[in-house]
């Protein structure tokens, strides 16, 4: 994260742009303040302060107002006492079932060559991707949530997360809550497991059909589409090349077998990697690290939705519906601060697009943009601001 200097006009003038959205937002409202704990943080440290707790709305607005905090953020564990310390003492409820999906934890190729903190079309697209797929692929069809039942928010700057509230979830353990981040992984999922008779000599290989529930259903179909896509898309999963062209060939025949669990026709070498492949394309990416791997953790502080993000300057937005999530484009719908213009010296070369206008910057050169890029290029270390 960004540093910037404590005290300075900068972080004064970015801090009045907070105070003004806090003043003239209205319906930055969550459900049951009076049992979540409150974080919130400066432009230094995110969670600067928590075990803060708020009896409604209006004392919420109060804090919001005076403040202007650069991060806001709130338990997804609601408590009998959510000020109280330490975390034993708070009585525990319940708490919401979270998915956190950020850019920096898919290994794109992109961000290896923009660095972490930059976000770029390509990692707004894959990240939103890889949410609906969370949600389409995994949250509705295996767990049986409804679309209803999900609360979907943009990060603020480099993500998505998915709260789900519904009664039966709240009361999960810490060790249930692994249990469902290592299945939407596909953590401890074995070619094996799948193909109880693969390697046995003179046996019919048998596995999954597409229509199976959970990942088994979810392998057979990626196959058989992985096939249709043709031959170097096999090739591009570490199949050899005549290996590639024989399935693409006979993939009508291999397909058919496939649909009544018979996989005999399918014969690849290397078959390890090639299954990790397969398992890797439809696994959800969550951060492996288990101090950020937010479902496992049931007393997590989470960004409260609708307030600002002090990295990027974007707000946490509310996502109405997995319909809506196609459509979001962040660096439109989730601008902040809307009026006038500020002046900027770039400390790098950078072109990105915000509210529908592509902006380039080069190293040295002072520009002056509309505030919210201007914001968003300092709070990333890209710029510093001056006249103001
Ligand atoms: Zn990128």
């Amino acid at each position: 994260m960004y540093m910037m200097e404590s005290g300075s006009k900068e972080e004064e003038f970015i801090t009045s742009l907070i105070r003004d959205y806090y003043k003239s937002t209205k319906g930055i409202i969550t459900d049951r303040i009076a049992a979540r704990e409150f974080g919130a943080g400066t432009f230094e440290r995110k969670i600067a302060y928590r075990h803060l707790h708020f009896r409604n709305e209006s004392d919420l607005y109060a804090f919001l107002r005076e403040r202007a905090p650069a991060y806001v953020s709130y338990s997804v564990a609601y408590y009998n006492r959510p000020e109280a310390r330490p975390m034993s003492n708070k009585g525990w409820l319940g708490s919401e079932l979270i998915f956190d999906l950020d850019a920096t934890d898919m290994h794109l190729k992109c961000q290896a060559e923009h660095g972490r903190s930059w976000v770029c079309m390509n990692c707004f697209d894959l990240v939103k991707a890889e949410t609906v797929k969370l949600i389409e692929d995994f949250l509705i069809p295996d767990f049986g949530f409804s679309g209803k039942e999900l609360e979907i928010n943009f990060s603020g700057n480099r993500g998505y997360h998915v709260h789900v509230k519904k009664d039966s979830v709240l009361q999960l353990s810490g060790i249930a809550r692994k249990q469902i981040s290592d299945y939407i992984s596909g953590n401890g999922i074995t070619a094996e497991a799948l193909f109880p008779t693969m390697g046995r000599r003179g046996v019919k290989l048998i596995g999954p059909k597409p229509e199976d529930k959970g990942w088994r259903g979810k392998m057979a179909r990626n196959f058989i589409s992985d096939m249709e896509k043709g031959q170097e898309n096999l090739e591009a999963l570490g199949i050899e090349h005549q290996t590639a062209r024989n399935l693409y060939n006979k993939r009508a025949l291999i397909s058919m077998g496939i649909k009544n669990g018979n996989w005999d026709m399918v014969y690849i070498k290397n078959k390890a990697e090639f299954w990790k492949k397969i398992l890797a394309s439809q696994a959800i990416s969550q951060s492996d690290r288990i101090d950020k791997n937010v479902t496992k953790d049931p007393t997590h502080l989470i960004r409260m939705p609708g307030t600002i993000h002090g990295e990027t300057g974007l707000v946490a937005k509310k996502i109405a519906s997995v319909s809506e999530l196609s459509a979001f484009e962040p660096m439109s719908e989730a601008i902040a601060f809307k009026k006038g213009d500020i002046g900027i010296m770039p400390k790098a070369k950078k072109e990105f697009i915000m509210a529908g206008q592509t902006f380039s910057t080069a190293e040295g050169e002072k520009a002056t943009l509309p505030v919210y890029a201007g914001v968003y290029l300092a709070l990333k270390g890209l710029a510093s601001i001056y006249m103001i």
